[in-house]
């Protein structure tokens, strides 16, 4: 991690500026590989991510896991991972304008350090945050956007796909087919194209 994301964990292990502060066990900044191209941006900790400090490590972690290396051919630790709000929601709830915009500079530092030339926003909250927008996911999703150092790929909540079966999966794999397409289109060594075909 470079030196100056570490300061801003640093700053965000003592945060107290919002509620989500008293129930936490665990500050869950994000991980991964700071220098990567990928960014996944979730929506908030659940208990498992609380307990461990870590984000994606319940079930919807184990799914976003085995479509990114199904869909995408790479595993957790060549992408950076965090989430919008880095404090868990009481009983797993939506998290309030109010928590979303006390915790949005720390998004927002993420990304200027990390700088992604894709992002991948999973569910409507980190998607309708980064793009400033108040429509639905699936609304959203189906398309790329222009973002900051690159482009934005919202797509669906991996819980949301837990509980919805087919469709959600199927447009999940779909996005990060897509967002695959964006890292090849911006040279990416993430993306890594057959050796030895020489055409
Ligand atoms: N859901 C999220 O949005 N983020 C996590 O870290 C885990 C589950």
């Amino acid at each position: 991690m470079p030196a100056s994301l570490a300061v801003v964990a640093d700053d965000a292990a003592t945060c107290t500026r919002c509620a989500l502060a008293t129930g936490r066990t665990n500050v869950v900044f994000g991980t991964g590989d700071s220098a990567s191209d990928l960014m996944f941006i979730g929506e908030g900790p659940g208990a498992e991510e609380d307990k461990q400090g870590l984000p994606f490590v319940g079930r919807s972690g184990k799914l976003l896991d085995q479509l990114l290396l199904e869909e995408m051919g790479l595993t957790r630790d060549r992408v950076y991972i965090a989430n919008v709000v880095k404090c868990r929601p009481p009983n797993n709830r939506d998290p309030l304008p109010a928590e979303i915009e006390a915790c949005r500079p720390f998004l927002e530092t993420q990304l200027e350090l990390i700088a992604p030339k894709v992002v991948v926003t999973l569910g409507k909250f980190a998607g309708q945050l980064l793009l400033r927008s108040k429509e639905g996911i699936t609304r959203l999703r189906g398309r790329s956007y222009p973002f900051a150092t690159g482009v934005l790929v919202p797509t669906v909540h991996p819980a949301y796909v837990l509980r919805g079966g087919g469709e959600p999966m199927a447009q999940m794999r779909a996005d990060l087919v897509r967002a695959k397409q964006a890292l090849a289109d911006a040279g990416s060594p993430l993306v890594t194209t057959p050796t030895g075909t020489d055409r």
